[in-house]
């Protein structure tokens, strides 16, 4: 009944465990204001819940575009960003293509393409965890690869990649080339301005992470108008509920203000990054994301893990990940989270 390949897959899962401190899915930890919860609710009270979405939101889509400094005709929204990547991988995969990514990265890449069949050809980052940019298009080149999926700020690693890079896997492949910008708002810049030069480039973007709202599941791609036309053909219609295309406006509106957010995970990554640096047993990695990558050097990960958790914190064991065997991932929380986050790891390891 089932193809075989989705039959082989192991799932995409994420243990529930009881926690009172959590740091384990790289969420914005600072819950929107109330009064921005109640315009989103009193809109949703006047609006019609009997009709469909509108076919095209077109309005959603201009605002989006501003926002992220895109053309409206070249961005297609979806219900979270995985929605776009499963759309993006279904519209240039099948049996026989090749997918290229960079590992460790983000788990969904490898599954998504593998239940549509294809290959999957996976380079190693350097030992130090930077894209081996060179081997990336190299492998593209030899697999005549239909995508390759660059992940920057990278999960779990937090590394960066650079424009000319990015670039460069463009210029030197044929494939559709995915940047997946989910934790751009926390990096130095966006690349989202290389769209303008570049016809095979799709930027990925989400509102589950800076935007600090992973519930409503929104995310949206941006690529040239003729490719998201060719895009959208697949796309479900009304994918995206009225509540999140109200709730959508209603946080570009409050922007300006809620994005004082940034500052503070940013500094406070500094801080933690600092605290774990000093702890004899841990390596630390430089990230341009809200988590950081950590490496424990005596006790397993496992151990860590538990040790943080008998303390109500949730951290993430990445140990399972290619070349992270000693690895652990923790987000970013409020100030008093990372403190007692940071106190806890240095009882646990
Ligand atoms: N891309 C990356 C790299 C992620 O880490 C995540 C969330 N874990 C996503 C995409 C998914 O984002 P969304 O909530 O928009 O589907």
């Amino acid at each position: 009944m089932i193809r075989p390949e989705i039959a082989d897959l192991g799932a995409y899962t994420l243990k529930q465990v009881e926690h009172r401190i959590k740091l384990n899915q790289n969420e914005n930890p600072f819950e929107l204001p109330a009064s921005v919860k109640q315009d989103v609710l009193d809109r949703l009270a006047r609006a019609s819940w009997s009709r469909y979405p509108a076919f095209v939101p077109a309005e959603e889509s201009r605002r989006v575009a501003v926002h992220c400094g895109w053309k409206p005709e070249g961005t297609l929204l979806g219900n979270g960003s995985n929605d776009l990547l499963q759309l993006l991988f279904m519209s240039a995969l099948e049996r026989g293509k090749t997918c290229v990514i960079s590992q460790p990265t983000f788990t969904l890449y490898k599954i998504l393409a593998r239940g549509l069949a294809a290959s999957v050809v996976e380079v190693p980052m350097t030992p130090d965890f930077r894209f081996d940019v060179d081997r990336i298009i190299e492998q593209a080149r030899k697999h005549a690869a239909a995508t390759v999926v660059l992940c920057s700020p990278n999960n779990p690693t937090g590394t960066l990649l650079a424009r000319e890079d990015v670039e460069a896997v463009v210029q030197h492949t044929d494939a559709l080339v995915v940047l997946d910008e989910a934790y751009v708002q926390f990096a130095p810049e966006s690349l989202i301005t290389l769209l303008e030069r570049h016809d095979r480039l799709v930027v990925l973007q989400t509102f589950s992470k800076a935007m600090g709202a992973a519930g409503l599941r929104f995310g949206y791609a941006c690529c040239q108008p003729s490719l998201a036309s060719n895009l959208n053909k697949l796309k479900l219609p009304y994918s995206i509920n009225i509540f999140t295309l109200l709730a959508v406006g209603v946080l570009i509106d409050h922007w300006p203000v809620l994005k004082g957010w940034i500052d503070t995970i940013v500094r406070e990554r500094g801080r933690v990054e600092a605290a774990l640096a000093g702890m004899p047993a841990v390596k630390v990695y430089p990230s341009g994301a809200n988590f950081l990558l950590f490496e424990s050097l005596a006790r397993t990960p496992a151990e860590v893990f538990a040790a943080v958790l008998s303390k109500g914190i949730l951290i993430r064991d990445v140990s399972g990940y290619p070349m992270l065997e000693r690895g652990l991932r923790v987000s970013i929380g409020t100030p008093e989270e990372n403190t007692e986050f940071i106190e806890a790891l240095r009882e646990a390891v």
